[in-house]
């Protein structure tokens, strides 16, 4: 096989949210673990509600969930493209212009409602002679113009639900292009791919209804068709459908919300596979987890309490060079033993500044510890320097000479070094905390 070339194809109408990141991430991890190209491309040919706002802000989004673009295309900077293919489906009797009124096709399918047929359009404008065209458009119609079908079924291998077909003759003839000569996303759709050779159209399984179409007319314009895969949809907790206009877990709310990239990344692609849900730390191990035929066919539920979890499960697992670079935008310059000793309880990255706070103090400890207890243990405080063993050295010393054990013992000196009754292992804090800080907050209220 050729390497895949895919494409994803948002419209920069909003900003994108988890369930079209599933999309992206489907189609990038699939090319990418079979070598392949991954095409970013903005369906930005309704010029009113698309924005270079958006846009730019979905290339920070698709940067952030470790999806390299090897293109980025604009189709509303292909217009050229579209009016030539528009005018070869013209030329080849595949694209006819109608002159109905939306009142009138209405009309039409009233009566075949009245009659118990199915509201495919009738096809009148076919039989229009070039006289009747010119008295309509005397009138001051413009056309409208559609894409005749074949009517013959079209079917085709998903990639995800497997041996499928449509039945074109129940179909109406799609407009293509409308009366004010704008596109609908049909044509200009498969005259990109075309173009850009995308092997593969993987999308979410909503568009399954224009497959047929499509297929169409890639088989007019090209004589081939790519291959087809629509993965399930993403749905919220309660198992509504999530919307870019409402702003529903958009990756830029998931970013502000200091998720991390894979955390959120793991969960859009595994959610709904027969793979386990898991923080995966890299993108080279998630696309070879992938498999689209494995995908399940029912909507798939995303929990945010869900990526909490895995994002917690994935900072306990990062290395401290993977995250150097972001703890020291937090202000962290703790170094690398600080981050071992407290990744484990940190559930976004930047929990990381209340343990630096702690170790550079000041500490507040509560006003009911025993200054006695604590004055013994301060006394038994052994020199610097301080490894892992010297909690466990020094607490040994404190319990013989206090006779406290177990949480008596111990509980009253983590109050007393951090201010707060959990967090990281003491073996690890306290040579980061040093002998005069902890000498200080074991003596000083
Ligand atoms: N612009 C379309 C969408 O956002 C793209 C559909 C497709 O991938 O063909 O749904």
């Amino acid at each position: 096989m050729t390497a895949p070339i895919v494409r994803f194809a948002p419209s920069p109408t909003g900003r994108i949210h988890i369930g079209n990141a599933r999309t992206a991430l489907l189609n990038y991890l699939f090319a990418k673990r079979a070598g392949g190209q991954f095409i970013l491309r903005y369906d930005d040919t309704d010029l009113e509600r698309s924005t270079r706002e958006f846009a730019d802000g979905i290339a920070i989004d698709i940067e952030w969930l470790g999806i390299k673009p090897d293109q980025v295309i604009r189709q509303s900077e292909r217009f050229d493209l579209y009016n030539e293919a528009a005018d070869r489906l013209r030329a080849m009797g595949r694209l006819y212009a109608c002159y109905e009124t939306e009142d009138e096709l209405e009309r039409k399918r009233k009566r075949q409602a009245a009659r118990h047929l199915p509201p495919v359009y009738d096809r009148a404008a076919l039989k229009l002679t070039a006289e009747e065209k010119a008295a309509l458009e005397a009138e001051g119609r413009t056309p409208h113009w559609r894409f005749q079908l074949e009517d013959r079924s079209v079917e085709w291998n998903d990639l995800v639900r497997g041996p499928s077909h449509v039945d074109s003759a129940s179909l109406s003839d799609p407009v293509l292009i409308r009366a004010d000569g704008s596109y609908l996303y049909t044509l200009p759709s498969v005259v990109d791919d075309i173009e850009r050779g995308v092997t593969h159209v993987i999308r979410g399984e909503d568009h399954v209804t224009n497959t047929g179409v499509q297929i169409q007319i890639f088989e007019a314009l090209s004589g081939r068709s790519p291959q087809f895969g629509h993965h399930n949809l993403l749905t919220n907790a309660s198992g509504e459908g999530l919307s870019k206009r409402l702003g529903h877990f958009s990756i830029a709310s998931l970013r502000e919300a200091d998720m991390e990239p894979m955390a959120v990344a793991s969960l859009a692609v595994l959610v709904g596979s027969s793979e386990a849900v898991r923080a995966v730390p890299t993108m080279d191990e998630l696309a070879a987890l992938v498999d689209l035929a494995r995908l399940s066919r029912a909507p798939a539920k995303f929990d945010e309490h869900e990526l909490d979890g895995l994002n917690a499960k994935l900072l306990h697992q990062l290395e401290y060079a993977d995250v150097l670079r972001r703890l020291n935008s937090l202000g962290i310059a703790d170094g690398e033993a600080f981050w071992l000793a407290i990744r484990g309880n940190v559930a976004r990255l930047a929990d990381a500044v209340l343990w630096s706070g702690v170790i550079a103090g000041p500490v507040t400890r509560p006003e009911d510890l025993d200054p006695d207890f604590l004055r013994t243990a301060a006394d038994l405080l052994p020199p610097e320097p301080w490894d892992q063993e010297t909690w466990g050295q020094w607490t040994a010393k404190v319990k013989e000479a206090t006779g406290r054990k177990g949480k008596e013992l111990f509980m009253p000196l983590r109050l007393a070094l951090t201010g707060i009754d959990h967090g990281p292992e003491l073996k690890l804090l306290l040579p980061l905390i040093g002998e005069a800080k902890a000498r200080d907050r074991l003596t000083v209220g």
